[in-house]
């Protein structure tokens, strides 16, 4: 039938201006969505700017309330924090001392802003000295050894004041360990985001040098190979039964996909994680002149949108909160 095609049908009658394509645009995305990844550092005096990362910063932990004030200014409403520590040992015991770092910066930054959602990103990769996520034996990271430490971690985490764990470790069984761990120490309230599909990727370069990690080798053994999909759902299902209250999806751009096939198979809300290889492409290529990084950073989150996050984790959120889109 004539009737259900050209020239009956005009997509382009609802492109015609710039409200009508506002009324009909499908997704957005608002403050309220992204999350800002921090990195804290203890015993430094000055901000040390991280070169791979144009405009972001490792934030002395002496500076932490000022920087805490400061991206909250801007507008951003949930912070991932990570810690560069200087008290390193085989296990990475300082993340679950009550005095360490980790419980340390959740406390100062729960204090300065309380509304703000403070995430405490939960693994042992910058606080142990090898470097790896977890315990080694033998040569190997240790899958359940290093569970007990995540559920200490955890629970150090929260009573400093964590408003929601996110463990990334990628250890089995490791989201069971952490909510029996909460609920036996009474944090039965505390959400646990679980980074439950993170891949193996090239494109976490960046990140090493920001959160002064010394890995020797890589994480081949319990981080996913990128070229699994079916795998990535496995891994969010089983962190779901677990008892997962939002799942993630990381890196995000090369592994769409993924993010579009959890969306269909669960209700939970999900996350995705834009991450510092990402920035840095789209950094540099914009100060080479070659892109519009505005523009270019509105496509990209926009993409994560419709493929199916809730949740964006992405070193943009200042600029988008101080600049908009
Ligand atoms: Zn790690």
């Amino acid at each position: 039938m004539s009737n259900d095609t050209f020239p009956s049908i005009r997509l382009r009658r609802l492109r015609k201006t710039p409200a009508l394509r506002d009324l009909v645009r499908e997704n957005a995305v608002t403050m309220n969505d992204l999350i800002y990844p921090i990195f804290v550092e203890e015993d430094i005096e000055d901000a040390l700017p991280v070169s791979s990362m144009p405009g972001i910063n490792r934030i002395p932990e002496k500076k932490l309330a000022a920087e805490i004030k400061a991206i909250a200014a801007d507008g951003v409403k949930a912070i991932m924090m990570f810690g560069v520590s200087h008290k390193k040992d085989a296990t990475g015991s300082d993340a679950w001392n009550p005095d360490g770092l980790t419980a340390r910066m959740i406390k100062r930054a729960k204090d300065t802003a309380p509304d703000m959602v403070v995430m405490a990103d939960t693994c042992f990769c910058e606080y142990t000295d090898h470097g790896h996520c977890g315990v080694i034996e033998h040569g190997h990271v240790h899958n359940d050894m290093t569970l007990q430490n995540l559920a200490r971690q955890s629970v150090n985490s929260a009573r400093a004041g964590a408003d929601v764990i996110a463990p990334s470790a990628m250890m089995d069984g490791q989201i069971a360990a952490i909510r029996e761990g909460l609920d036996e120490a009474g944090f039965t309230d505390t959400p646990i985001m679980a980074y439950s599909s993170k891949f193996a990727s090239a494109f976490y370069g960046p990140f090493r040098a920001a959160a002064g990690c010394e890995l020797k080798g890589d994480r081949k053994t319990y981080q996913m190979d990128p070229f699994n999909g079916r795998e990535a759902l496995r891994e969010s299902m089983l962190d779901e039964a677990e008892g997962a209250d939002i799942l993630m999806v990381k890196p995000g751009l090369p592994y769409l996909d993924v993010l579009a096939r959890v969306r269909e198979n669960t209700l939970l809300p999900l996350a995705v994680y834009q991450v510092s290889g990402e920035y840095a492409m789209i950094k540099f290529a914009a100060a080479a002149g070659a892109l519009d990084e505005k523009r270019i950073v509105r496509e990209t989150l926009g993409g994560f949108k419709r493929a199916g996050a809730d949740l964006i984790l992405t070193y943009f959120a200042r600029d988008i909160g101080r600049e908009g889109f």
